[in-house]
């Protein structure tokens, strides 16, 4: 056994102990069912523990188990995914629950490589669900752990690198003891550790750290030159002009392509780039509608992981409704009844405050 999962396994031990006493009360740790692990793993990623709650909930009410969410329809699985983002995580969680259904009988497999096989799930989830809902003795490796792991070693790789991943999912396999109860503590108490001791942004909180004695980061004064990631590549910048068309009490929404980014989800009609007022005009003549007032609204801007959106808008008021590509939705019906990314909050806000 190499010096560096030796110092693991020594780790595992106390985290073990400081887990059994630190666990904090989460809705998807009371009495959890694999179904419920996946799910709180899946709606977790990108996504912090006190905003993932609510959803949590609520999604729990409305689908309590696997037969429910195979079954449910598309646009209410967008709306009770709405705000989450990322949404292709809510299709395959239905996806896999269909073929858990069809393949497995509509429960959970056991074991990481069977979860692996399912849409949605990598290895980072299928070591979550594996351990801590059937205490399979496999690790779940995220940024977090990856991030203790970096500094409890001094590890100058990239973090970044799909080959550190794999190395240190191989070293933490190592570490874990025969398939049982502890497996499932193990598991959650690296992540906890990642989550609220071993923090990033900022300095982490060693004295409270259960594994500061083993730390090589910590001895030499070095916490914060770990973990070492490469740089990313910077995001996209796409700029847009968003359209507010209003006729009457109602106003224009269109849906998003099938596939791609926000994928069936619902918004305003836009164009591409900054565009003039006369040109707002000419566009929506050219879809047989008249424009009357048009009113400039603030600019908003929202980051995805790869893209920025830096957008303009007009609120414009049209004498007839004159596209059929549109669907003329009232305030409360778009806010109820539509699925729409949390991209266009702003706009949002602006049609749901708006006087008719
Ligand atoms: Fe992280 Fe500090 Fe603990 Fe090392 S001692 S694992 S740097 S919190």
């Amino acid at each position: 056994m190499s010096g560096e999962v030796m110092r693991l396994r020594e780790a595992a031990v106390r985290l073990i102990d400081w887990y059994r006493e630190a666990e904090r009360p989460l809705p998807w740790r009371e009495s959890p069912t694999p179904y419920h692990v996946w799910l709180s793993e899946i709606m977790l990623q990108q996504t912090r523990i006190e905003a993932v709650i609510p959803y949590y909930e609520r999604f729990t009410r409305e689908l309590p188990d696997v037969a429910a969410l195979a079954n449910v329809d598309d646009e209410k699985l967008m709306k009770l995914w709405e705000g989450l983002g990322y949404y292709s995580r809510a299709r395959n969680l239905k996806k896999a629950a269909i073929a858990v259904i069809a393949e497995h009988g509509g429960v959970l497999p056991r074991t990481a490589k069977e979860l692996r096989k399912l849409a949605g799930i990598g290895p980072y989830t299928a070591g979550a669900v594996a351990s801590i809902a059937f205490c399979q003795p496999e690790p779940a490796v995220d940024g977090n752990v990856l991030r203790v792991v970096s500094r409890l070693l001094a590890d100058p790789s990239d973090i970044m690198l799909p080959a550190t991943r794999e190395r240190v999912t191989a070293q933490l396999r190592e570490t874990y003891p025969a398939a049982g109860e502890a497996c499932r503590v193990l598991t959650q108490a690296w992540m906890e550790l990642g989550e609220r001791v071993c923090i990033p942004n900022g300095t982490p909180r060693c004295e409270e750290c259960p594994v500061r004695a083993l730390c090589l980061a910590h001895e030499a004064g070095a916490e914060e030159e770990y973990p070492v990631r490469s740089a990313k590549k910077p995001r996209r910048i796409e700029q847009r002009t968003v359209l507010l068309l209003f006729c009457g009490d109602r106003f224009a929404v269109c849906r998003r392509p099938e596939s791609g980014l926000l994928a069936g989800l619902w918004e305003f009609p836009s164009l591409e780039g900054e565009v003039s007022e006369q040109a707002v005009r000419d566009h929506l003549r050219t879809l047989g509608m008249e424009a009357g007032m048009i009113t400039p609204t603030a600019p908003a801007k929202h980051i995805f992981t790869h893209i920025e959106w830096h957008m303009s808008g007009f609120a414009v008021d049209v004498s007839k409704i004159g596209s059929s590509e549109f669907v003329w939705v009232t305030a409360e019906e778009w806010l109820r009844d539509y699925a729409a990314p949390t991209a266009y909050k702003a706009f949002t806000k602006l049609v749901s405050e708006r006087e008719f």
